[in-house]
């Protein structure tokens, strides 16, 4: 039995500027059939990270798309940056 999940639910989020990511409807499944991933493999555990994103990068119109599985045991990790970074 497959519950098929809806890739539309996905979070997304830019891993340059941080921001949550909202797309239009049948966007994120467009993205990531552009991206050749596999809708089938995805479930609610995980996210998109969009490598830019329209208000960090303005001039770019596409964005490098990857899943990220979260496991449930996963903490949150708190990484700082070096002062000068
Ligand atoms: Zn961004």
């Amino acid at each position: 039995m497959t519950k098929r999940f809806d890739p539309e639910l996905l979070y997304v989020e830019c891993t340059r500027c941080g921001q949550p990511l909202l797309w239009g409807v049948g966007e994120t499944t467009k993205l990531l059939n552009m991206a050749g991933i596999d809708i089938s493999g995805i479930d609610e555990r995980c996210m998109l990270a969009s490598d830019g994103c329209p208000s960090c990068q303005p001039d770019e119109t596409q964005f490098s798309t990857q899943v990220v599985r979260l496991t449930k045991d996963a903490k949150p990790r708190v990484e700082e940056l070096p002062a000068d970074a």
